[in-house]
């Protein structure tokens, strides 16, 4: 069979209607066997989400540490909190107990409420995380994804892009998620996979993708800061070759993301003509794709060792044609690629389906004969997945059109499911949004 350039075993989207629903779900629905704190009364400034020179300032500006000794400080409460993971500073014992004191007043380490979290019978793990009232996301870690596992995280809570396929672009924007709560997902993470201190070698979660709720791009300030803590080697120190950002095609802000961020650059295309692009993202009309593939060509420290993934969801009869497949390698032409297809995963609503298994095979044979190529290996999660939607369904009053919506999503699942069924042993689509490609 066909083989993309989807080298591990594939990551889903986070955020958005459960995918797969066709199976029965086995679920070990775990209650987490840790300390979870409710989220700080917000007079308290969360020390997780500074920079080193961000809490520096804090710390001095709180009254609490000397001008003079505030680098000395900010690298003490920097190791316990990043590389110890504590909540607590009574345990950071290499400060004295006044200063302590004097900290628990004015800051907190806590971390947000854990609402649900989900471990799948292939170890996937889904964790539903209130960061305040109202804002909720979801991040998901996925095993043997990019070294040894990647968490996929949440930049926004809701999205203002309104893809037409993206169940997210249905939610309004409630709000850009802070760095605080970019960091809390990987925390969250951390603590429930026992990954404090962090390990040097042998570690669990060695790869983030932002690829979660929303649009990255539109809030980069805190993803960049998220990611200067997440890539401190002092402390969760997760190479920044190791963190992808996935965007719509936000052009004008690449550059700042690779200059400011160095992370691996994941682009949502979907189509390779404006025509069809402006209808199904809708960015498109703001930035079209010429000006996107300028803006790429020009990505600091793109090379072959640092490639762009370019997603392309498989959209019955709208862009999974062998023509499609031939454009989209005449649009990437020197530029060093890798190409995640996306089998479409339905949601509630959505007047999309899946392409079927030969359109895909047909297309990834093509991309695949055109040098694309590597091994796809089997999708995980999906049990969990389709137990979130259920939790998240049972809790919505039904009315009789959702009832026929979700009858009619039933039937796109059982289809998806049967392509899915007719893989070849031990091998399978690249069914997610995220690849081992973009996290290598
Ligand atoms: N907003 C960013 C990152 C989050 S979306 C972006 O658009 O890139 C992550 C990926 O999931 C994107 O490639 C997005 O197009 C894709 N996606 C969204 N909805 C999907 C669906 N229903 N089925 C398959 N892929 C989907
Ligand atoms: Fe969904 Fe990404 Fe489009 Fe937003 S930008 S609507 S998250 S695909």
């Amino acid at each position: 069979m066909a083989q993309l350039d989807i080298s591990q075993a594939f990551l889903y989207r986070v955020g958005q209607s459960p995918q797969f629903a066709f199976r029965k779900p086995h679920i070990l629905a775990h209650t987490l066997d840790l300390p979870v704190k409710s989220a700080a009364p917000s007079a308290l400034v969360n020390l997780t989400g500074l920079t080193r020179n961000g809490l520096m300032q804090a710390l001095v500006d709180s009254g609490v540490v000397e001008p003079r000794k505030a680098k000395m400080r900010a690298t003490q409460v920097w190791r316990w909190m990043h590389h110890y993971g504590f909540t607590d500073f009574d345990l950071m014992t290499d400060i004295g107990k006044e200063q302590r004191a004097l900290f628990k007043e004015k800051f907190t380490l806590a971390r947000p409420e854990i609402i649900e979290r989900q471990v799948s019978n292939d170890g996937t793990r889904k964790y539903l995380i209130r960061m305040a009232p109202g804002i909720e996301v979801e991040s998901v870690y996925i095993p043997s994804v990019g070294r040894a596992g990647a968490l996929c995280v949440s930049s926004q809570v809701g999205c203002t892009l309104n893809c037409t396929f993206c169940h997210t672009g249905t939610q309004k924007l409630v709000r850009n998620l802070t760095a605080a709560e970019i960091i809390a997902q990987v925390q969250v993470a951390r603590d429930d996979l026992g990954e404090w201190p962090s390990p040097s070698e042998d570690r669990q979660l060695s790869n983030i993708v932002f690829m979660g709720m929303g649009e990255p791009l539109y809030n980069l300030d805190n993803v960049s800061d998220a990611i200067d803590i997440i890539s401190d080697n002092e402390g969760i120190a997760i190479s920044r070759r190791r963190i992808t950002v996935s965007t719509s095609g936000v052009a004008p802000e690449l550059e700042a993301l690779g200059n400011r961020t160095q992370a691996m650059l994941a682009i949502s295309l979907h189509a390779t003509n404006d025509e069809l692009r402006d209808e199904i993202v809708p960015l498109n009309k703001k930035y079209n794709i010429e000006q996107l593939m300028d803006a790429i060509r020009a990505y600091p420290g793109i090379s072959n060792a640092r490639r762009v993934t370019f997603e392309y969801v498989m959209l019955k009869d709208v862009n999974d044609t062998p023509a499609e497949a031939r454009a989209l390698i005449r649009l990437l032409k020197g530029i060093p690629a890798k190409i995640n297809l996306i089998p479409f995963n339905p949601w509630p609503g959505t007047d999309y389906q899946c392409s079927s298994w030969s359109a895909i095979e047909t297309f990834a044979t093509i991309l695949n004969k055109a040098g694309y190529a590597s091994p796809i290996r089997t999708p995980r999660g999906r049990d969990i997945l389709a137990a979130c939607g259920q939790l998240k369904s049972e809790s919505e009053k039904k009315r009789a059109s959702v009832v026929l919506r979700e009858k009619r999503l039933g039937e796109q699942r059982e289809e998806t499911a049967s392509i899915q069924d007719n893989l070849p042993a031990g091998e399978s689509l690249p069914f997610a949004h995220l690849a081992g490609g973009m996290v290598d």
